[in-house]
């Protein structure tokens, strides 16, 4: 007779986004009993991202498999000064993808139940206990592995007294479905203190419409609402907005920007993702190092349980970017932000090859 298993699940993993969907589908793939709690009913619905996917995910990861329709190539960055003077940047061979993202994330939904996992919509988590060296987790049963695949603010991290993210950007964008910019195959950023102190706004056309978003500094001490008409009213015409839109959905959200948080996994409990701080501090992109930590979690955890293989708290640890040029960059550019700069030298080839570093070189130094 076979012993029965000691555990309900060999993984419960709490978020079903970019990291919770690459750490539950590797696991799953390995043939580990494997439950996804998350706590929106409609994976598409109340977006915190823009969706815009990098090269390197979108040819390296299973997100070469999103079908054409999702997805829109975007080759090439406009780069504006806040004077609105503006520069073109590329690299050979480079591109990033827009996505219809409502869709994508219930593809990733899908997928997930072709593997067999069982995928808990609308399963918040809440609570969670440990119990014979695993974990009781409220509502869906005991586990071996817990993981907090629940974004900046995650509560896994909170309940099981791991590491937080302290320092955050704040990113708000609107949706305008079906509009079309003038230049439509460009990613159009730009640079302003005003609107956007510590980071950049940007407007993009994706298979449904156009983005247009900013992200500033977040101060909880200091909160200061982000001025997106003011913004669009400034920059609209310039990249190519056609005139009085009427926005749709609204996406909003943290974006943590100091890098890996210290004691991100420990005693079968592991952070991946934004609950780790695992963004890049200088593009605010996190959906490639979401989606590479997270399936390093869970082949960590498979070959751990199947063939006795190494810790996976110590691989998630090992494995997290820790993003030390950019977030010296990040400092310097929180503490010496000038317009000025970026007026008078923005034509000039060395703020062009920085700027084409950022945009596509050194992901993950
Ligand atoms: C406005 C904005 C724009 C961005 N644009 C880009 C971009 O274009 N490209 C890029 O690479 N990165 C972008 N980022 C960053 C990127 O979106 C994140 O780094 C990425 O989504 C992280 O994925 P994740 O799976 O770790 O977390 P998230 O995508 O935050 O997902 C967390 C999931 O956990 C669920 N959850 C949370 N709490 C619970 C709970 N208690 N119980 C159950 N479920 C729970 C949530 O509903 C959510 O589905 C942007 C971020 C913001 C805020």
């Amino acid at each position: 007779m076979a012993t029965p298993h000691p555990y309900d699940f060999d993984i419960i993993i709490v978020g079903a986004s970019f990291a919770g969907a690459a750490c539950a589908l590797a696991a799953a793939q390995r043939g580990l009993r494997v439950c996804v709690l998350e706590r929106k009913r409609d994976p598409g619905d109340k977006l915190r991202t823009t969706g815009i996917i990098v090269k390197e995910a979108a040819e390296q990861t299973l997100l070469n498999q999103l079908p054409a329709s999702m997805t829109r190539r975007v080759e090439q960055v406009r780069l504006y000064a806040p004077s609105l003077r503006q520069i073109a940047l590329a690299a050979p061979g480079y591109y990033f993808l827009t996505t219809d993202t409502p869709r994508v994330m219930r593809w990733l939904a899908e997928q997930l139940r072709a593997h067999g996992v069982d995928l808990r919509l609308g399963g918040a988590f809440t609570q969670c206990a440990r119990v014979d060296g695993g974990w009781q987790v409220e509502g869906a049963g005991t586990t071996r592995y817990l993981v907090g695949a629940d974004g900046a603010r995650s509560r896994v991290a909170q309940r099981c007294g791991l590491g937080q993210v302290r320092q955050f950007l704040y990113g708000v964008e609107y949706e305008f479905p079906g509009a079309r910019l003038v230049e439509d195959s460009a990613l159009h950023c730009f640079i302003s203190k005003r609107y956007a102190p510590g980071y950049i706004g940007w407007i993009a056309q994706n298979p449904t419409g156009v983005q247009a978003g900013l992200a500033l500094r977040h101060d909880p001490e200091n909160a200061r609402v982000p001025d997106i008409e003011g913004f669009l009213l400034r920059v609209g015409m310039a990249g190519g907005l056609p005139r009085r839109l009427i926005p749709g959905h609204t996406r909003a959200g943290l974006i943590p920007c100091s890098g890996p948080v210290i004691d991100m996994a420990r005693d079968r409990v592991i952070l991946t993702g934004d609950a780790a701080g695992i963004v890049s501090p200088v593009t605010a992109g996190g959906i490639h190092s979401a989606w590479e930590h997270g399936w390093t979690v869970g082949c960590a955890i498979a070959s751990h349980i199947r063939e006795a293989g190494r810790q996976p708290e110590q691989v998630a640890i090992e494995a997290a970017p820790r993003f030390r040029t950019k977030r010296a960059l990040r400092w310097a550019y929180d503490k010496l932000q000038f317009d000025w700069p970026f007026d008078l030298f923005l034509y000039s080839p060395p703020l062009r090859w920085a700027a084409e570093q950022v945009y596509f070189h050194k992901r993950r130094s």
